[in-house]
């Protein structure tokens, strides 16, 4: 029997979404949540993307030392032998990658306009898994964007061929969100019963369905007799109407009527970690937590009209699925009304000193101090608002990974 797990994608799908991004510190941060709350894996950028091989190299190493661990780290490519090559060049220690290509009619007429066919997409597909196994990569998987719209023999042959030549996982992408339930957990069945490999599920939520599909196509995967790997992105940030929401898929997978009991995680979920997981994302994102949000929301236990309020305050249970204290909220959380002194790109030594007082960080002497503030000054820069306690923490704690993670070289030339 086959078991979930969880792929977190917001540092990829979720930073490529128009009108967002996040700071390098800020996906290391998400990096080090995710692995708290138990997340597999996490995509964490594209290492074909010249900013960013200061910050995956910085990752891979935090990942070394143990302080990432043990989540997994993968890359997002296209599936071109020239993507890959370009990928070990920049990021020589990496070891997951996932390699993407069109597969549906829709879009191999639409985006190569009869330069490639069938074939073509198999050959890339299959000459990409071949440079990443060559070049060595651990673990590949290989995606099938727009599969949901794609023939279900040719995803067959597709899947299929990439698994003769290595890949560890198939990548099935609702991209444009057109599933339904009924459907994707069919093809998902099917592909895991015929190909016999594991599954990925990556699911966007242009008709409100991102969650619903995820789960429905684990159950296929599954009863298929293989893994289910579930993409999610915290808070559900992702290109348009975005992916599906990492702590709604938990929370459907744990508590949705009889699932649990079928469909279990594959290894411990810390839902206690939501609460600060989503607080921070929106924080770092810019983003606010709908009210209605799915467990994080203001509103996911509060109760107004007089019947519910008086069958929750007799039991709970009456009106709540599950406890707030399950997602980590309830604790009081301080706000300052008086006087305040935040980090900032212009900041100076003295303000510095009395922030991290507060949070008990003494420095030996006035060097260290000023070593780590000049890291704190760049991380602003980047961030472009205050660092949140964690941040600062993480900087005074690793400042040569900081060093690595602020680092950016424009107009460098990499060979
Ligand atoms: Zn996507």
């Amino acid at each position: 029997m086959g078991s979930v797990y969880l792929i977190d994608v917001t540092n990829r799908d979720g930073v490529q979404t128009a009108r967002l991004g996040l700071s390098k510190l800020a996906k290391t941060m998400l990096n080090l949540y995710l692995n708290e709350m138990g997340v597999y894996q996490s995509e964490f950028g594209f290492p074909t993307t010249r900013h960013e091989s200061h910050y995956l190299r910085a990752n891979l190493k935090l990942q070394e030392m143990g302080v990432l661990k043990p989540i997994r780290l993968s890359g997002w490519i296209r599936a071109t032998v020239e993507d890959v090559e370009q990928s070990f060049k920049l990021v020589p220690e990496i070891k997951m990658l996932n390699l993407s290509i069109s597969t549906s009619n829709q879009m191999i007429n639409g985006k190569f306009q009869g330069r490639k066919g069938e074939q073509d997409i198999l050959n890339m597909a299959t000459e990409s898994i071949d440079a990443a196994k060559a070049n060595g990569a651990e673990i590949v998987g290989i995606n099938a964007e727009d599969a949901s719209r794609t023939e279900i023999e040719y995803l067959l042959r597709f899947a299929f061929a990439a698994k003769e030549h290595g890949a560890d996982r198939f990548r099935y992408c609702d991209t444009l969100g057109y599933d339904n339930p009924f459907t994707i957990y069919e093809s998902c069945k099917r592909l895991a019963e015929e190909v016999g490999m594991p599954i990925e599920l990556h699911c966007h939520d242009d008709l409100g369905l991102a969650v619903a599909n995820s789960v429905a196509g684990a159950m296929g995967v599954i009863d298929g007799g293989q893994d289910a790997y579930i993409n999610t992105t915290v808070n559900g940030i992702g290109e348009r109407a975005g992916n599906a929401d990492l702590v709604a898929v938990i929370l459907a997978l744990k508590k949705s009527k009889g699932l649990a009991k079928k469909y279990k995680f594959g290894q411990p979920i810390h839902l206690s970690k939501a609460w600060k997981i989503c607080k921070y994302a929106s924080y770092a994102f810019n983003v606010p937590i709908p009210i209605n949000q799915p467990g994080v929301g203001a509103n996911a236990f509060a109760h107004a009209s007089g019947i519910h309020a008086d069958g929750v305050l007799k039991d709970p249970q009456n009106y709540e699925l599950y406890d707030f204290k399950e997602l980590g909220r309830g604790e009081p959380e301080m706000v300052e009304t008086g006087r305040e002194i935040s980090s900032g790109q212009y900041s100076g030594i003295s303000g510095f000193r009395h922030i991290m007082g507060k949070m008990e960080i003494n420095f030996e002497n006035r060097g260290d101090a000023e070593d780590i503030l000049e890291l704190v000054r760049y991380a602003n820069v980047l961030a472009q608002k205050p660092l949140v306690t964690a941040e600062l923490r993480f900087i005074a704690q690793y400042p040569e990974i900081a060093r690595e993670l602020l680092t950016m070289t424009p107009l460098a030339k990499t060979d």
